[in-house]
């Protein structure tokens, strides 16, 4: 893939994906990165869509943090890169 920069996008341009999976407003979310530790908000880190399903990737290190793949009637989610994730309850 020689133009990978141009497909990327940030974590807000799949907010509607997230919400439907998730209750919790995820583009807030904290995400610490299991590759270098970096701490970023979901809507803040590198997407690609462009990739079998939605991937998201450290912008410090480009490490994956999340995989998402939507089939018929159900998603696989990998979250084996992410360290810690820190939600803001709801009301
Ligand atoms: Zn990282």
């Amino acid at each position: 893939m020689q133009r990978t920069s141009d497909l990327k996008l940030d974590g807000n341009a799949i907010g509607g994906l997230l919400g439907e999976i998730f209750s919790l407003e995820m583009t807030a979310a904290e995400s610490t990165c299991g590759g270098c530790g970096a701490i970023n908000a979901i809507g803040r880190v590198d997407v690609y869509t462009n990739a079998p399903g939605v991937v998201m990737r450290c912008p410090s290190c480009t490490h994956v943090l999340m995989r998402i793949v939507r089939g018929k009637g159900r998603y696989w989610i990998d979250l084996s890169g992410i360290r810690t994730l820190e939600l803001k309850a709801g009301p």
